[in-house]
């Protein structure tokens, strides 16, 4: 973690203080390239006899190495695992290895890297070696570079650590580097949104587009009845009996959704929460029954955090009002944009009004009124969007909003609509380490994701209410989709399997960001606003705002 301090005082803080980790391809590699010292053992290694220089005799002797040697020490407060410790006649020396190749820099190698093989060093020194120097191994070009343990060194080695202590003690997040090159090569980017953060602030620089690895990750449906997901090598299949219905690689793969009476065998379950990839249990109609992932998340004080300003009205209203004005700001502009010439404008000014009051409203009750007031306007006439099926505009336009039983196709897929979107947006809180089911304007209710719910508002018209009306007017879904009982529309088998490609289409939808000017699909557009009302909650930033289309 030293190493990772020197770098970036705030990489450090993220990994050890609030336990957020991610691979990109530098950290994969350097994985494999430990693997091969990550076994405790040791070895001799035969060495040609060597003069000695005193009494002119050779004397033969061989180099003992050590491998990943765990070593702690209460008065430096330091624990290592050595990679490697080489012992070499009287002299001994860590050995750390690196998988790149030998940067060409005065001193040899940088001071995060001199750094942490000065630590292992004081530790070997602590238990009653002498050890003056270290070795450096870079695997890329197959070069050991020595890093002698000068004073300088040694105290640069020792500031460093007192510092990491004291952040960690303050539990206050570092400020995000200046644009600075690290950032590219920093696997943690897309959680630590140095850039955005720092806009954010006010630093007036576009911030870069640093994605995740797995950005073309998708979740896998399976909701064939009796169906079994298996893992084979680096991929998941799904059997019906004996015959296979599919298969998807699992690094392609974000979540696993089973719908219904679906299993998975124990090495899917295993493979996966390894891989921080949950598996989310819905019913066969699409309700979340729940999610089945690794350890929560460590950010144990967002969740303290979280729960403070949950208690708190002042910081809850706040929260409230801008998911509210987004979101009525978000409908008006998807009815603006997508209906007909002069078929929505009597409801326009409405919805801009009511966005414009829920923002400024003191009571939360009273946000509820003005997003009452909006949603009644904007499903007034969201039929107007819908141009190829004119049997599903008028039943919705007779019906209007229905929830419990949605009583007309359009209903039924809002309904179903809002169920996807709200899983999606419960794993999206779980990853990020909220509680999803504590929220700010939603109110605790027994088996609520209220804060899913709460991030979600935004994103009703922009992907549920937008995949609803693409799905009807592509001729996606039809009449043969929906089956109707006793008053009550649900889709079929058939048709939520095709309602879930557009949704999911939707989700990955590439749109320019309105704040940061980037390039974003929707789906990754979640997990900033989750970090950032995360950042919010633990005062890096001072306002939440939710996304706003043009
Ligand atoms: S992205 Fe940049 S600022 Fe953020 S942790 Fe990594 S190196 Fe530090």
């Amino acid at each position: 973690m030293l190493n990772e301090f020197v770098y970036c005082p705030r990489l450090a803080f993220l990994e050890w203080v609030e336990g957020e980790f991610a691979h990109n391809a530098d950290t994969v590699e350097g994985s494999i390239r430990h693997a091969s010292v990550d076994r405790v053992g040791f070895r001799n290694r035969p060495r040609r006899a060597e003069r000695d220089e005193t009494s002119g005799e050779r004397a033969a002797f061989p180099l003992l190495q050590l491998r990943s040697v765990e070593l702690s020490d209460p008065a430096l407060g330091l624990v290592a695992k050595i990679d490697l410790v080489e012992i070499d006649g009287g002299r001994v020396q860590p050995v750390d290895l690196k998988k790149g190749k030998r940067p060409h820099v005065e001193r040899g190698a940088y001071d995060p890297e001199r750094v942490q093989v000065c630590a292992q060093g004081l530790l070997l020194r602590a238990h009653g070696y002498a050890c003056d120097s270290g070795v450096l191994y870079f695997a890329g070009s197959n070069e050991r570079v020595q890093v002698d343990f000068d004073d300088e060194l040694v105290a640069l080695t020792t500031a460093q650590l007192a510092e990491l202590r004291a952040a960690a003690r303050e539990l206050t997040l570092p400020p995000p580097l200046d644009a600075s090159p690290k950032c590219v090569r920093c696997s943690l980017a897309p959680i630590c949104l140095p850039d955005e953060t720092r806009f954010l602030c006010g630093s007036g620089q576009p911030p870069r587009r640093l994605l995740p690895a797995d950005e073309h990750a998708y979740p896998l449906y399976v909701q064939q009845p009796g169906a079994l997901v298996r893992k084979k090598d680096e991929t998941l299949q799904v059997f019906d009996g004996d015959e296979k219905l599919g298969e998807a690689r699992i690094r392609e793969v974000s979540q696993l959704v089973l719908m219904g009476r679906v299993s998975a065998t124990e090495a899917v379950y295993q493979e996966l929460l390894q891989r921080g990839k949950p598996i989310v249990h819905l019913s066969s109609g699409g309700w979340l029954y729940g999610v089945t992932q690794g350890l929560p998340h460590a950010n144990v004080r967002l969740r303290q955090e979280q729960v403070r300003a949950a208690d708190d009205p002042a910081r809850s209203l706040r929260i409230a009002r801008a998911i509210v004005a987004a979101k009525l700001t978000n409908q008006r502009i998807f009815l603006r944009r997508n209906a007909p010439d002069g078929a929505v404008d009597d409801v326009l000014a409405g919805i801009r009004n009511a966005a414009g009051a829920a923002e400024r409203a003191t009571d939360v009750d009273v946000v509820r009124g003005h997003e009452g007031y909006g949603g009644r306007l904007y499903f007034s006439r969201l039929a107007a969007l819908i141009r190829s099926n004119r049997e599903f505009a008028e039943r919705f336009e007779a019906e209007g909003r229905t929830r419990r039983p949605p009583r007309d196709p359009v209903n039924a897929l809002l309904s179903f609509a809002y169920s996807a979107l709200a899983r999606e947006w419960t794993t999206v809180c779980l990853s990020v380490g909220f509680d999803p089911f504590l929220g700010f304007y939603h109110a605790p209710r027994y088996a609520r994701p209220s804060l899913a719910l709460d991030l979600m508002e935004a994103f009703r018209p922009l992907c549920a209410d937008s995949a609803v009306i693409r799905a009807i007017n592509n001729g996606e879904i039809g009449s043969a989709d929906f089956v109707e009982r006793m008053g009550s529309v649900n889709l079929t088998p058939a048709g939520r399997r095709k309602f879930l490609r557009s949704f999911e289409q939707r989700l990955g939808h590439e749109v320019t960001h309105p704040v940061f000017g980037y390039r974003i699909s929707y789906r990754r557009v979640f997990e900033v606003e989750c970090r950032l009302l995360a950042r919010h909650l633990l005062g890096e930033l001072a306002t939440f705002r939710p996304m706003t289309t043009r």
